[in-house]
This record gives structure tokens, sequence and C-alpha cells, in this order.
């Protein structure tokens, strides 16, 4: 919330690893402690109904998908369970532009705060479509410091998408989980924080070091 006390919509962005769902459960934490009244939601989180933050903090959370109505829910929960104060939106980026725009309805007409908390850029460098519509809606833009490295130790900026070993750079925007069954054998997939350099060589840190350059 702004000094004159009007509500607004923050995006909180990094890449993996840069702690941004642990921010999203300490605000919420400090939020409620305060006596604020919030709602959290995440999809395709790693531990389903919940936030969890890679250092093992967790949260219940709603799961959304792709026709969820942000503006439906709150004015539901409002006529049920009455005051609304902010909503701690996690994974951010796998959301649509179009309820991007709901959050910012919700925070223009509904006057509750929400903090949004994703990744800016995909495995091939772009832009998530919700990401990009809240770069450009957000009242507060925040990028967050946390230092995620490349396993050379250059800043990591590059989400990189590792199937069977290798780098790729195209697909679909969203693919999650560890296996995906196409026409070929099921494929091990995750994702690798690296630096650009790296990213574009498609050296990761297994590459690494059974090339020696790194004590795996
Ligand atoms: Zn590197």
């Amino acid at each position: 919330m702004t000094r004159n006390g009007r509500a607004e919509l923050v995006w909180c962005y990094g890449t993996m690893d840069c702690g941004k769902s642990t921010l999203a459960l300490q605000n919420d934490f400090n939020y409620s402690n305060a006596g604020r009244r919030g709602l959290l939601f995440t999809m395709h989180d790693r531990a389903g109904a919940a936030i969890s933050s890679r250092i093992g903090l967790a949260r219940p959370a709603a799961v959304i998908d792709a026709g969820f109505d942000f503006v439906t829910a709150v004015e539901e929960h409002r006529l049920r369970r009455g005051r609304l104060d902010y909503l701690i939106c996690d994974e951010a980026q796998f959301y649509s532009p179009t309820q991007v725009d709901q959050l910012a309805l919700i925070v223009d007409e509904l006057g509750v705060d929400v903090e949004a908390f994703g990744i800016a850029t995909d495995f091939q460098s772009r832009l998530f479509p919700g990401s990009q519509r809240l770069f450009e809606l957000a009242d507060r833009r925040v990028e967050l410091q946390v230092a995620a490295l490349c396993w050379c130790g250059a800043a990591g900026n590059q989400n990189a998408r590792v199937v069977d070993g290798k780098v790729v750079r195209e697909g679909s925007t969203v693919l999650v989980g560890d296996t995906v069954h196409g026409d070929a054998a099921p494929a091990e997939i995750h994702y690798e924080l690296l630096c650009r350099r790296h990213w574009r060589l498609g050296v990761t840190r297994t590459h690494a070091a059974q090339q020696g350059l790194f004590p795996l």
C-alpha cells in the first residue's frame, strides 16, 4: 500500500533461485502478523497447492488454472468471509495477460493490494506473456537482488531448459515436471540457471563437471 493509502500492484521478479517464493512467504507472514487479511495463489508450483521455497518454507495456496477469474474470486471471498486486504500471487509468469489485467482491476476498483512474484524470462530468454503484462501495468517493479550464480561463478541470468542433458531453446513456453511423454522415449527435463554465455554455448553444470571445469 502506498503512503496515501491507495492499493498498488507490485511486480517482484527475478531469475530462478532468486528467492522470490521465500520473499512472498515472508511478506505474507509480516502482513498477517499486522492483522491484515490475505489470500495466496500459485500456478504449477512444484509443491502442489502451496507456495514453496527452495530453502524449505511452504504455505497452503490456491492453485489457479488458465480459466480462473481473480475478480470473481475476490468478490465471492468478500461476500462469504468479509474483509480482504491483499493477494500474494506466486509463479505469476504463468498467468495470462487477461488475469494480470484482472489483478490491476482488483487494485484499482476493489482497493486490494496485489504482490505478484515470478520469473521474467523463459528458457528462450523471452518475456513470459504474463510477466510482460506485469511490467506494463505494475505500480512498482522490484528486481530481486539475491545473487544466483551460474556454475562458473558469473551472475546467472538465463533460465535454461535442459532436456536429457542438453540445453534446448525451442519448444512450448510452459513445460513443468520431470518427464514428458512424446513420440519418442520419455525425456528428463529440468531447469538450470546459467550465465548468458554458458546458456548460449549450452554448457550445463554437468557438462562442466564432465570436462573437469567444475567439481560436481
Ligand atoms: Zn557461466
